[in-house]
C-alpha cells in the first residue's frame, strides 16, 4: 500500500510519474534500453534533455536570454558557485561585495559559505524571532555583485510574499523548495537555482537558471567544475549529467503541463495550505508558529500548545507515530526546530491533505 508521504526531500512524486517511468524502465522509447544505460551524448538522449529543457522554459515562462543547466552538487553546491562566478577575484579571499538577507538555516548555510568567496553583508535576519517571519529587505548599495534570498524556507515554513526589487543588482534566489509551485516572474531574477529532490524529481540534479549576462566573470583559479561558462558552453554536457534524474524530471514537467501549468498547480497548492491553516487556528491542541503573512504554501509547521517540555515532546513523538501507522508518514519537524512539518509539495494530491486534517481532528480528541 502506497502511504502520503509529506517528507520535506527528497520527496513524494506523482503516481503517474513512477507509473510511467517503470513501464519504460526496461525499454525507453523503443531503443531496448533503460534511460539509466544511455550514453549522455546519444542520439536516444539528447531528445530526452531537449524535452526536459523547453518544458521547464514553457512552464516557468524562462526569457531567451536565460541558460537553464542541469548540474550536480544540489542547491548546497549554488552556495558557493554563486558567490565564485559572481563574486570573486583575481585575488582569491578578496571577493565583491554581496548582499545576504537571512531567513533560516539554509540562507545561513548560503552566508556562511558565500563568505569564503565574496565580502558579504547580512542586510537583514529574521534569526530575533526564530525565522518566523520575512524581514524588510533593504535596497541594494550599487557596489553589489549581487542579492541573494531564500524565497521559501523549508525548514521553519515561511515563504516570501513579494519580490524584492533590486535595480540593477542581479537578484539570486534559492527555489529549492518551491520552484514551479505558483507563477514566478524570472525576468525578476539574475540567477534561480534548485536541488531537484522537492519539486521537481529525484535527486540528483540541480537545477539552475541564469541570465546570461552574469555567466563568464569567474576568476581563472575557479575549478573547471564549478563555473558557470564550462556548464553552458557545453548544453550541461561537459560532463556526464544526471541523466535519470533529468528524464524523471522531464516526465514531472509533463505532468504538471496537462495539469494546467504553474497557475492551476497555485491553486491547488492554495487550497492544500489554506485546509492545513485554517485547521490550525481552530485547534486547542497544535499552532502554526509563522506569522499568517508569511505562511509557506509547501512547508506546513505545526506545534503542540503545551507549555510543559516534557509533554510537549510526549505529544509529538505519539502524533509522529500514530500518523505513521495511519499511513501518514515523515511528519516529523526538522531536528533543529521540533514540532510537526507537513511538507505538501506538488505531487502530494488534496485528498492527502484531508487525510492528514482528519487524522489530527482524530488524534486531538
Ligand atoms: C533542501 C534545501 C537545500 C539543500 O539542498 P541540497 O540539494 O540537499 O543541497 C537548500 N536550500 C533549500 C531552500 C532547501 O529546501
Amino acid at each position: 500500500m502506497r502511504v502520503y508521504n509529506f517528507s520535506p526531500g527528497p520527496s513524494a512524486l506523482p503516481l503517474q510519474v513512477l507509473e510511467r517511468a517503470a513501464s519504460e524502465m526496461l525499454d525507453a522509447n523503443g531503443t531496448g534500453q533503460s534511460v539509466m544505460e544511455m550514453s549522455h551524448r546519444s542520439k536516444d538522449f539528447m531528445p530526452i534533455i531537449e524535452k526536459t529543457e523547453a518544458l521547464l522554459r514553457e512552464l516557468m515562462g524562462i526569457p531567451a536570454n536565460y541558460k537553464v543547466l542541469f548540474l550536480q552538487g544540489g542547491a548546497s553546491l549554488q552556495f558557493s558557485m554563486v558567490p565564485l562566478n559572481l563574486a570573486a577575484t583575481d585575488v582569491p579571499g578578496k571577493g565583491k561585495k554581496a548582499a545576504y538577507i537571512d531567513t533560516g538555516v539554509f540562507a545561513d548555510k548560503a552566508i556562511k559559505e558565500g563568505s569564503k568567496y565574496a565580502a558579504v553583508e547580512v542586510r537583514a535576519s529574521s534569526k530575533d524571532k526564530a525565522y518566523t517571519y520575512i524581514p524588510e529587505a533593504p535596497a541594494p548599495s550599487a557596489e553589489d555583485a549581487y542579492y541573494h534570498i531564500t524565497l521559501n524556507n523549508t525548514i521553519v515554513g515561511t515563504r516570501w510574499d513579494k519580490i524584492p526589487d533590486t535595480g540593477s543588482v542581479p537578484l539570486v534566489s534559492d527555489v529549492s523548495s518551491c520552484i514551479l509551485s505558483e507563477p514566478l516572474d524570472v525576468s525578476k531574477f539574475g540567477i534561480l537555482y534548485a536541488g531537484a529532490q522537492k519539486n521537481l524529481g529525484p535527486a540528483g540534479t540541480t537545477v539552475v537558471i541564469i541570465r546570461e549576462d552574469l555567466i563568464g566573470h569567474a576568476p581563472a583559479w575557479v575549478p573547471v567544475m564549478l563555473r558557470y561558462d564550462t556548464h553552458a558552453a557545453e548544453s550541461s554536457l561537459y560532463n556526464t549529467p544526471p541523466c535519470y534524474s533529468i528524464y524523471v524530471i522531464g516526465l514531472v514537467l509533463e505532468w504538471l503541463k496537462n495539469l494546467g501549468g504553474a497557475g492551476a498547480i497555485a491553486k491547488i497548492n492554495r487550497e492544500k495550505a489554506d485546509l492545513i491553516y485554517n485547521y490550525l487556528e481552530t485547534s486547542k491542541l497544535f499552532y502554526s508558529p509563522v506569522q499568517k503573512q508569511f505562511r509557506s504554501l509547501m512547508n506546513v509547521t505545526f506545534v503542540p500548545k503545551e507549555q510543559d517540555a516534557e509533554k510537549k515532546t510526549e505529544i509529538e513523538k505519539r502524533f509522529v507515530k500514530e500518523a505513521a501507522a495511519a499511513g501518514l508518514v515523515n511528519l516529523a519537524g526538522h531536528r533543529l526546530v521540533g514540532g510537526m512539518r507537513a511538507s505538501i509539495y506538488n505531487a502530494m494530491p488534496v485528498d492527502g491533505v484531508k487525510a492528514l486534517i482528519g487524522f489530527m481532528e482524530k488524534f486531538e480528541k
